[in-house]
């Protein structure tokens, strides 16, 4: 069995190659999520555990040594699996809002914890939901994947925060989140702490971002309002997505936060989510020029769609409402939007 990174010369990024990975089970019998099994026992709301099948190990061993340019290195890392109920069915708008709450909290002791091991340079916790997605298990978990190496992605960002702030003395992030504040016209709901918007430059049809208005690097440096009110503002995401098409709608969610150590002061913590449709019955099927050249086409106004969400918000407030949960913050109305109204005005 082997867990290596394989160095690809001609992108510069890795590629987790794992050699067992393929015989994890597709969807078995028994729910292995479930209360009551050799690996969760019982007694517990919210619960972490080792992936069965992990891409990376603290033991990883590498197939093959590194050759010419075919650089190789150990697969080392850790996958957690965050069981989020014991509940088989459910989503972030149904469980239990005291579980979303230590659901995060956990996310930030673990990439504390994570971090702790000096090899480590990246955590980034992710929740994929739907089968459409490639989900093998239903029962509602996240993952979190404890990298070797920042990865490409984040690398970017990193790139170009730092270059906006050199240039500005200011963040990038705080800066979109005041302009998408100022404009209005993109944002989908806010309370205290937190702001959702449809983003100017979305590569996804109902892509959203969520970033917190005070400037935090990780999910450890939320205190416990910082919790409650992230916990709000992923509950109302997640339910206005499940009222979008009146089916439970697949997503990928993902916590984007500054590296492990190192002076990343310009970066700043947020959440985006990925949802793949783009109609109630068409996908977003990333193809030829997605994969190929990596360049996104968007097939309607970013800002048609925030229309058709903020719609599927007025109903996910009625709807949680009746099941006993008041939204803590408030949608930003289409009619603030189409009154010309701005944010600034409503919410100094
Ligand atoms: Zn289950
Ligand atoms: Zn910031
Ligand atoms: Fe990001």
């Amino acid at each position: 069995m082997s867990n290596e990174l394989r160095w690809n010369p001609i992108l510069g990024t890795w590629v987790i190659v794992s050699s067992k990975r393929e015989s994890r089970p597709w969807r078995e019998e028994k729910c292995p999520f479930c209360p009551g099994t050799p690996e969760t026992g019982y007694g517990w709301d919210v619960l972490v555990l080792d992936n069965r099948f992990p891409a990376l190990r603290p033991d990883a061993r590498t197939s093959v040594e590194s050759r010419d340019i075919y650089r190789v290195e150990p697969g080392y890392g850790y996958c957690k699996v965050v069981i989020e109920s014991p509940e088989h069915e459910g989503d972030l708008d149904t469980i239990p809002i005291e579980n979303l709450r230590k659901y995060l909290r956990i996310l930030g002791e673990e990439t504390a914890k994570l971090c702790r091991d000096k090899e480590i340079c990246y955590v980034i916790p992710f929740r994929n939901k739907g089968e459409l997605i490639g989900v093998s298990l239903t029962h509602p978990h996240s993952q979190i994947y404890a990298l070797p190496f920042i990865p490409p992605r984040i690398n970017i960002e990193l790139r170009n925060a730092r270059e906006f702030y050199k240039e500005h003395n200011e963040c990038l992030f705080c800066h979109i989140l005041g302009f998408e504040e100022k404009e209005g016209k993109r944002v989908l709901y806010r309370n205290k702490l937190f702001t959702s918007f449809l983003p100017f430059f979305a590569m996804w049809p109902y892509e959203v971002h969520i970033y917190p208005r005070k400037h935090v690097l990780h999910l450890s440096d939320l205190d416990s309002g910082g919790i409650e009110y992230l916990a709000d503002i992923l509950r109302v995401t997640v339910s206005m997505y499940n009222r979008l098409f009146d089916f439970s709608l697949p997503y990928i969610m993902i916590f984007h936060q500054a590296p492990c150590r190192g002076n990343y002061n310009y970066y700043h913590l947020h959440i985006e989510f990925y949802p793949v449709h783009r109609a109630r019955d068409k996908l977003k099927y990333p193809a030829g020029i997605e994969w190929g050249a990596w360049v996104f086409t968007y097939d309607d106004l970013p800002e048609n769609k925030v229309a058709e969400l903020r719609y599927a918000l007025q109903k996910a407030v009625e709807y949680l409402r009746d099941r006993g949960y008041s939204p803590m913050g408030r949608i930003i109305s289409w009619y603030t939007y189409l009154g010309g109204g701005t944010l600034t005005s409503r919410y100094s």
